[in-house]
């Protein structure tokens, strides 16, 4: 979704005491290796638009690489609005619409007072913990500026004058937030996917292309956690997912399986390195996002922490069937 473009910046009730208390301290003089008693920090990297099968095929080294060394899922919202704003807000509060009540772009009914989103759970449970939404899309900020407390920053990023110089912005400044301030739980979307679906469809080069640019900007935030985890000892996990697919021909918001595919990466955290997650679905985020951060989860939630036992395809001799090692595995040497 790209037309709205609002920006908000809502209270930097930053809670510089709580980041300057003991844990953060004591956690900068610590070794490279994390502790389990080191502070656990999440980013949540939402490619709006954007195909699994197509990642594999395109040239994306930093997904193949977080594919490689964490769990990846797919899965269909079938029966779910393909639109961005249903599907945004069914990860970032683990209910699905008939609960959370967004059914299009408007956010018109929706119900983020009886269902808070992740932002709001977490300020809940601990006001020091540092939330942040930086996007692309202006209906990001629309979600974690709702309920009480919302994040404690929220920023759409201005347009930029091409929806990848906007995204790479959005990126720049994600990136230099995990660098300078560890945020606890960053989520971020990245627009320039769904616009090429939107122009020329997923058959053309040009949906690819926009794959592979932003491959580098995941490239360039990941870059930004490795070092800060390198410096701090901080145990980040490293989220990356999508709202929706496309039809083939470009478009979304009906209900061909295009449209409602959807995937999850994890990297970090105790996910498998190699492993498939047969059981994902899109309202697993908050919860999973909760659960990194030791938030107790409300009992209503619709999805759950995503499991860190997913089985890990055995490697194929010689790799001559590919039955079982999908293309995207790396094989060793
Ligand atoms: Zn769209």
């Amino acid at each position: 979704m790209t037309t709205k473009r609002t920006r908000t910046l809502t209270a930097l009730s930053i809670a510089i005491a709580g980041a300057v208390s003991a844990g953060t301290a004591t956690a900068a003089a610590s070794p490279t290796t994390p502790e389990s008693n080191d502070p656990a920090k999440v980013v949540v990297i939402g490619l709006d638009g954007t195909m699994l099968d197509h990642i594999k095929t395109a040239n994306t080294p930093n997904l193949h690489r977080l594919m490689a060394e964490g769990t990846t899922g797919s899965s269909s919202i079938l029966g779910h609005p393909t639109i961005s704003g249903p599907s945004w807000s069914t990860m970032l509060t683990g209910v699905w619409n008939t609960k959370h009540g967004v059914q299009d772009n408007s956010f018109n009914g929706a119900r983020f007072d009886q269902y808070p989103t992740a932002f709001t759970q977490i300020e809940r449970a601990d006001p020091a913990l540092r939330t942040e939404a930086i996007s692309t899309w202006g209906g990001i900020a629309t979600i974690a500026g709702s309920g009480s407390p919302t994040a404690d920053v929220v920023t759409t990023t201005p347009d930029a004058g091409s929806e990848g110089a906007t995204d790479t912005a959005t990126a720049t400044a994600v990136a230099n937030e995990i660098a300078g301030n560890g945020p606890d739980f960053v989520f971020t979307q990245l627009d320039q996917v769904d616009g090429a679906g939107h122009a020329t469809g997923t058959l053309g080069p040009a949906y690819n292309l926009a794959i592979e640019a932003v491959d580098l900007e995941v490239g360039r935030i990941v870059a930004a956690v490795d070092e800060r985890q390198r410096n701090t000892g901080e145990r980040w996990t490293v989220l990356v997912t999508a709202d929706h697919g496309h039809r083939p021909l470009g478009g979304h918001g009906g209900q061909t399986p295009a449209e409602a595919s959807t995937f999850v990466i994890v990297r970090g955290g105790g996910y498998r390195a190699g492993g498939i997650d047969n059981g994902y679905t899109m309202a697993d985020i908050a919860p999973t996002v909760l659960e990194i951060l030791g938030v107790p989860r409300p009992a209503n939630l619709d999805g759950t922490a995503l499991a860190k036992d997913a089985p890990v395809p055995p490697p194929v001799a010689g790799g001559s069937t590919g039955a079982a090692l999908p293309s995207w595995v790396p094989t060793g040497s």
